[in-house]
């Protein structure tokens, strides 16, 4: 599932390219994708409208337009947008296009697991996991204080609580693995039994993991691209995650796989306490 380094690759490329764009015409193969209108109330809403931007929190996109309506995104799993400008063949596993003034933007999903929803422009979305949201793990909102006086009042395991997106928003399955481990703490940890010291490295390893993944453009573990179509480099620098049965880049122990509240988690059981 893309994370929010990978949400933000795809961010950056559709902002750059389709920002500015008049939606001219929509075709919608799979009009179930959107959550709470129909293809045609979509259709009605987004027609002649200009796209004004592309932002994300967590895991969403929101693509702006100069309408009332816009339009929010969760990829899932294996949701992607691209921007085009070819002679319009068929792209594999595409769903939704916008025909622009220039070029069109191609909603892709393999598995069709991902979600669009009309929202109003400005305000609440009223959409319950974007409303919701906590501040993204890579911005200045998160901090280790934030962390501490969250994780100081739960006994939760610490790896479901970071994947919990009200508390921390856009981490995922990998970079909650590779941020445990760059901290040093066991995925099954209590929250409360974390020392502030611990909290500090894990804020830090959490901001350092994205920002790396961010710089290589995403990890591409089974479908993931970016908005250019090419896939990301950071699954070359992972740490923990993927590595299952591999010597611990650190000390040398062999890297355990266990399931952990659902989620097939990778650490090392010496570094990691
Ligand atoms: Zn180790």
């Amino acid at each position: 599932m893309p994370e929010l380094p990978e949400v933000e690759t795809i961010r950056t490329y559709i902002d750059e390219k389709a920002a500015g764009r008049r939606i001219e015409n929509m075709i919608i193969y799979l009009p179930r994708l959107i959550k709470n209108r129909s293809g045609d109330e979509l259709k009605q809403a987004l027609t002649g409208r200009r796209i004004t931007g592309c932002s994300r929190k967590g895991k969403y996109l929101f693509l702006h337009t100069d309408g009332a309506m816009s339009l929010l995104i969760h990829l899932r799993m294996t949701g992607s947008l691209i921007y085009e400008t070819g002679k319009g063949e068929e792209i594999r596993a595409q769903r939704i296009i916008f025909m622009l003034d220039t070029g069109r933007l191609i909603y892709r999903d393999i598995r069709t697991l991902g979600c669009l929803w009309l929202v109003p422009s400005v305000g609440l979305t009223g959409i319950q996991g974007y409303d919701t949201l906590g501040p993204d793990g890579n911005s200045p909102d998160f901090t280790a204080a934030y962390l501490y006086s969250k994780l100081k009042t739960t006994h939760r395991k610490i790896k479901p609580f970071l994947l919990d997106q009200t508390q921390v928003a856009g981490l995922g399955n990998i970079y909650v693995d590779e941020a445990l481990f760059l901290a040093g703490l066991r995925p099954s940890r209590r929250c409360d039994a974390i020392s502030k010291a611990a909290v500090q490295r894990l804020c830090e390893a959490i901001h350092t993991v994205l920002a790396e993944g961010l710089a290589n453009g995403g990890t591409t573990v089974r479908n993931f691209i970016g908005g250019s179509g090419k896939e990301g480099q950071n699954q070359s620098h992972l740490r923990v995650y993927g590595r299952e049965g591999k010597p611990c880049l650190a000390c040398g122990t062999t890297i355990r796989y266990v399931k952990l509240a659902g989620r097939g988690t990778h650490y090392c059981p010496h570094c990691q306490r």
